[in-house]
């Protein structure tokens, strides 16, 4: 499958990694946001939310059990986590992610 995620999880694009598990890899947004913004994903491809399904929840789960410890570990106390769900809601990327960001005063959702 032809998924630049996928693509990093493999090995086969370069990435900075923060955190990774057997089922979760987090790493910096190649194009950043906030002064800290990372990307957490699940190794297993997931087009999006719309693939969690009682199957594939574990792995979500798993994810923001996880985000607690990303974030300590980045120094965040407050941050933003965001996923964003097809075109118009502006994915670029088709595999499931969810962005922290922080480091800034982030203010209301647009
Ligand atoms: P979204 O636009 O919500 O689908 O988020 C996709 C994110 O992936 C964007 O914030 C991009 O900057 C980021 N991105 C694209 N390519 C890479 C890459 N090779 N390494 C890290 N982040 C990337
Ligand atoms: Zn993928």
């Amino acid at each position: 499958m032809d998924c630049l995620f996928c693509k990093i999880v493999a090995g086969e694009i370069p990435n900075k990694t923060v955190y990774e598990d057997d089922q979760v890899l987090a790493f910096y947004d190649i194009a950043p946001k906030a002064p800290v913004h990372v990307l957490v994903i699940p190794k297993c491809h997931l087009s999006g939310v719309r693939d969690i399904t009682p199957d594939t929840a574990t792995v979500v789960g798993h994810i923001f059990e996880v985000i607690p410890q990303i974030t300590e570990k980045l120094g965040l106390t407050d941050y933003r986590v965001v996923s964003n769900n097809g075109v118009e809601a502006g994915q670029t990327v088709g595999h499931l992610h969810f962005h922290i960001l922080g480091g800034r005063i982030l203010g209301e959702m647009g």
